[in-house]
């Protein structure tokens, strides 16, 4: 019985994580946001969140090998949950891009976080046969009271990393 509640444990643990990172999976982090966003709207609370892509990554794969690209998801990883705080929240949303929620962030505190991230990301180091470095693009928004639901919020964000993107990559884009 004792083996068997170690089982369940395990097998909750492992239906929230993404097993390379560590980090909540898609699903998880989706759930998360998804409770956070109806508090925020039911108490009328600031809620910010932000998306995070590596930029060139396939090109990182391509030059130094699936395992180097590995190693920079799980440094990316790190980086993230290093930057924010207990009661923020990251997620792997899908390959190389990665999500997190701020409650009770405005879009300045956000961006400031984003900022300093990006920052720490473009000095992180890989070594190996042929060291390299790695950046990030990231763009950033907040809850409006407007938005139906968590894909308005995340449309934005995600409007707001295409012009990082578009604007030249390593960069934090913002809609506030
Ligand atoms: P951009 O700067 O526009 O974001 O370009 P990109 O190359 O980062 O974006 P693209 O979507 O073209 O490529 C993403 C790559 O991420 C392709 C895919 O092989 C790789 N990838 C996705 N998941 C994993 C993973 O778990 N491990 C590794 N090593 N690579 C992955
Ligand atoms: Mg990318
Ligand atoms: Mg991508």
């Amino acid at each position: 019985e004792k083996e068997l509640t170690r089982l369940n444990i395990e097998l909750e643990r492992l239906a929230k994580e993404d097993s390379l990172t560590g980090l909540a999976n898609r699903r998880c982090f989706m759930e998360q946001f998804e409770s956070e966003f109806r508090r925020a709207a039911r108490y009328g609370s600031k809620l910010a969140m932000m998306i995070l892509d590596l930029d060139h990554f396939k090109k990182i794969n391509d030059t130094h090998g699936h395992q180097a690209g590995d190693r920079v998801l799980i440094g990316f990883a790190k980086e993230i949950s290093g930057h924010i705080r207990s009661s923020d929240m990251a997620g792997r949303y899908g390959g190389e891009e990665f999500c997190v929620f701020l409650p009770e962030a405005d879009i300045s505190q956000a961006e400031g976080v984003a900022e300093k991230l990006r920052t720490a990301v473009a000095e992180l180091r890989f070594d190996g046969e042929n060291p390299f470095s790695i950046t990030c693009s990231i763009g950033v928004t907040v809850m409006h009271p407007d938005d139906a639901d968590i894909a308005a919020v995340i449309r934005r964000a995600d409007e707001a990393l295409y012009e990082a993107k578009n604007s030249g990559r390593n960069r934090v884009g913002f809609r506030s």
